[in-house]
């Protein structure tokens, strides 16, 4: 894929949608490419502030007419569900935080009890199968940590033109 095709096939994205592997593949390779979406992504998130959506903040109504009409409403369930934040999203610090404690079990699993007897009664046929499951465990993992953050990967790292 040139440069035009995916920067063509790049601005037809809609926001928020899957890059392409074949686009993330050039963005990768790329950093003339990689610079103008690094910078279409910055352009994006400054003309997007001021349309943010702000919580608003709980004033207290000084008409007590109306703070009894909201009262009703809010009794009734008449009110408009509290806005989330999209919760799909896995941060990095649970990602890391189950990468450390996949890491951690399958480093200790050997050295606890049930490695032990484990190793002791079934020699060769529990650790190739158990390390193969160490590999793709690990392998499963990594695939969908950047599967799932590969447009963070490609916007935001810090992976500079000269690279
Ligand atoms: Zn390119």
């Amino acid at each position: 894929m040139n440069c035009e095709k995916a920067i063509d096939r790049y601005l037809s994205l809609d926001k928020g949608e899957w890059v392409p592997p074949a686009v993330t593949f050039h963005l990768i390779f790329c950093p003339v490419c990689r610079t103008l979406v690094r910078k279409l992504a910055e352009a994006e998130r400054l003309a997007a502030r001021p349309l943010a959506v702000r919580p608003a903040p709980k004033v207290a109504v000084a008409d007590p007419v109306l703070a009894a009409a909201l009262e009703r409403l809010a009794a009734s369930g008449l009110v408009y569900p509290e806005v989330k934040p999209d919760d799909r999203h896995v941060s990095l610090a649970r990602w890391l935080v189950a990468g450390f404690a996949l890491a951690i079990g399958f480093t200790a699993v050997p050295f606890s009890f049930i490695g032990d007897w484990s190793s002791s009664t079934f020699g060769l046929a529990y650790s190739v199968p158990f390390y193969l499951l160490c590999g793709l465990a690990v392998t499963a993992y990594c695939g969908m940590f950047i599967g799932t953050n590969i447009d963070f990967f490609v916007k935001k790292l810090g992976l500079t033109p000269s690279a």
